[in-house]
């Protein structure tokens, strides 16, 4: 089965919502390790992905994630816009000349994932939204080789983006504005790894509830 860019729409309106009710908690979570500007830093490349969203239901995936990498670039700011941004033109990039399906998009969306660890300099174990992106890409490569139903490749990759973002708690942050913080960044949630697995979470039910109408 294949997924069509005309489910954009709903998606990017899903994951705007998303992000929008969890606001406070997002922002608490990059307050106590990180300057506080995490949620409207991802607000502002969502809400120029609402503008677009038309636009890009009329494109074709690689053309899409093309001109959703570089809104993000240019309009999240911080640390996180050049990497959501990395993610996406990564993507166009690999995926070009392939049919997208379940198979060719857990390959595509790893080597989107490989290309945000080079461009952040960081492995998983850091305290960033590397830590649910890489066991997402896993768990979906993994499902997907099996030749798992879509509602389960869909409910692991849930699983695997709450763990991957409750596993930074007890990380020791390396990277970004946390790490001059150090071990006092243990207790804590990534705000990163938070928007990450909420993202994943809701691109999950968005595609699920599609296949089951
Ligand atoms: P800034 O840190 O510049 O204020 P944001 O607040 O928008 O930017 O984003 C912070 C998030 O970006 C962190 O929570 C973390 O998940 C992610 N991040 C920061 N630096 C890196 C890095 N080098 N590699 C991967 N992710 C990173
Ligand atoms: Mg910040």
């Amino acid at each position: 089965m294949s997924i069509s860019p005309k489910i954009l729409p709903e998606l990017i309106d899903a994951i705007a919502a998303t992000i929008n009710e969890n606001a406070d908690e997002i922002t608490e979570l990059d307050q106590a390790i990180g300057d506080g500007d995490h949620i409207y830093n991802l607000q502002r490349g969502l809400d120029a992905l609402l503008k677009q969203k038309q636009e890009l239901a009329q494109m074709d995936w690689v053309a899409a994630w093309q001109k959703i990498g570089m809104t993000l670039m240019s309009t999240i700011g911080g640390a996180s816009g050049s990497l959501f941004g990395t993610l996406f033109v990564a993507m166009s990039k690999f995926g070009r000349n392939q049919q997208i399906n379940p198979q060719s998009f857990a390959e595509i969306f790893s080597q989107g994932v490989e290309s945000v660890k080079k461009r952040g300099r960081v492995e998983v174990g850091e305290k960033t939204m590397v830590d649910v992106l890489v066991p997402v890409s896993q768990s979906l490569k993994e499902s997907v080789a099996q030749s798992m139903p879509l509602s389960e490749v869909l409910e692991n990759v849930k699983r695997a983006a709450i763990s991957g973002m409750e596993s930074t708690r007890d990380m020791v942050a390396t990277k970004g504005r946390a790490s001059f913080l150090g071990e006092r960044t243990k207790g804590h949630i990534d705000a990163g790894a938070k928007t990450t697995q909420l993202m994943i979470c809701t691109t999950a039910d968005t595609i699920e509830s599609h296949c089951e109408s």
